[in-house]
């Protein structure tokens, strides 16, 4: 058996309870979905860790996948030795010449406690070792370049190096499913983002307005939700034909009190299509104060059209702070190809800031926008957008 295995710690565990097998089985499933490319890999699912052993697979092809998982806090490539000093020696001299670093410290976890040294035993061994071994090296039990990590556990021996960051949070869909209107903008992919790291799996809503939309908004939401799938390896679409809807809403409600009463039917066809396919909640990439259709006194108009609770991961944000994470996860780039959004086609002048309720209802009154908002979800049109496949070489 190959002793090289990488381990994977778990983020926010203890906060959950009883439930913890179940956060960790699903965990461990969504792990071998996002290395479903990588063959030779297996398995070994513990209760407050998992083992991936990589049997020939090259760590730094895993990495890149793992560190998108959510739910992982962190990993480590380490080494499987015999449960022997001697072993544990050796192989923390092999990872001191390796790093390239001056100064270590070690630092060894015994669970098992039929081992028979204690934890500082073992560390004052390898210090020993090293010491002894290599003259340029030194202790610094503050900031050490490495620190040797040794768990000593039932099951074997394991001794590493570096952790590398996972990006936190829950496994994807413990925290139940959402439905995420995205706009093909810079903010709506962050929010998903954000949602996904804590464990929502999303269904995207877009709302199209052809011919006045092209289809490139289209590609873009494609291309957005492919670099969301490496968070998510099956994202459903639902684009809503909204062209009718909105030239009526447009017509009756002029141009400042357009964007309301427009974003009031996207809440109704949103809400219908979550009910119809078990969504529990609604989320945006909405920010307080961003735009007109973002000030409290505009949410709370528009969301008095909504009967399901909405989630808004941005609304604290600044736009510099979204930008940046936006760039992080890399949907910026394709977020600033430019695009016509159903909401600014129509261009909007005045948009009102400070909504009136009567004013609304009276618009919404004036015409039958309820068999309009049932065409709008009757003709949705659904699509699955899934993780690329690798690159042939
Ligand atoms: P983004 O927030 O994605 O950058 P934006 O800031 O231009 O776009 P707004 O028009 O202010 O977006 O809309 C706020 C939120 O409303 C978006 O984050 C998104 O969740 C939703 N939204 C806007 N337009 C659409 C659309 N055409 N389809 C689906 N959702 C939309
Ligand atoms: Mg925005």
């Amino acid at each position: 058996m190959d002793s090289d295995r990488i381990i994977v710690f778990f983020a926010e565990l203890s906060t959950k309870g009883k439930n913890i097998m179940d956060f960790i089985r699903l965990l461990g499933k969504n792990i071998k979905t996002a290395l479903k490319d990588f063959p030779l890999l297996s398995y070994e699912i513990k209760k407050d860790h998992i083992y991936i052993l990589l049997n020939g697979t090259p760590y730094e092809e895993v990495k890149e996948k793992l560190s998108k998982v959510p739910g992982i806090l962190s990993f480590s490539h380490a080494k499987a030795v015999a449960k022997d000093i001697e072993a544990i020696k050796e192989e923390s001299l092999e990872l001191y010449r390796r790093s390239g670093a001056k100064t270590f410290k070690a630092n060894c976890r015994r669970v098992d406690k039929d081992f028979p040294l204690h934890s500082d035993e073992v560390n004052r061994h390898i210090g020993g070792k090293i010491l002894s071994s290599c003259p340029e090296s030194k202790v610094d039990v503050h900031h050490p370049e490495l620190m040797i990590h040794v768990m000593i556990r039932k099951e074997g021996c394991f001794v590493y190096g570096i952790k590398d960051k996972g990006i936190g949070g829950y496994p994807l869909g413990i925290a139940g499913k959402a439905l995420m209107l995205i706009s093909g903008g810079i903010d709506s992919p962050v929010a998903a983002y954000l949602m996904m790291k804590r464990g929502v799996k999303l269904e995207m809503v877009h709302f199209a307005a052809p011919p006045y939309t092209s289809d490139r908004v289209i590609d873009k939401i494609h291309d957005l939700l492919h670099v969301l799938n490496d968070y998510q390896s099956d994202i459903k679409l639902y684009i809503v034909p909204f062209t009718a809807l909105e030239k009526k809403v447009y017509e009756l409600a002029g141009p400042s009190y357009c964007v309301t009463v427009m974003r009031r039917m996207m809440m109704r066809i949103s809400c219908a299509l979550a009910y119809q396919h078990n969504d529990l909640v609604l989320a945006t990439g909405e920010s307080i104060g961003q735009v007109a259709s973002q000030t409290l006194y505009s949410v709370k108009v528009i969301e008095e059209a909504c009967s399901l609770p909405m989630m808004r991961p941005l609304c604290t944000y600044d736009k510099t702070e979204i930008i940046d994470l936006a760039k992080k996860i890399r949907t910026y780039d394709i977020s600033i190809r430019p695009y016509e959004d159903c909401c600014t086609i129509f261009t909007l002048k005045d948009p009102v800031t400070h909504p009136k309720m009567e004013k609304v209802e009276e618009i919404e009154k004036a015409y039958d926008f309820t068999s309009m908002v049932k065409e709008c979800v009757r003709n949705v049109k659904v699509e699955h957008i899934v993780k690329e496949e690798k690159e042939a070489f």
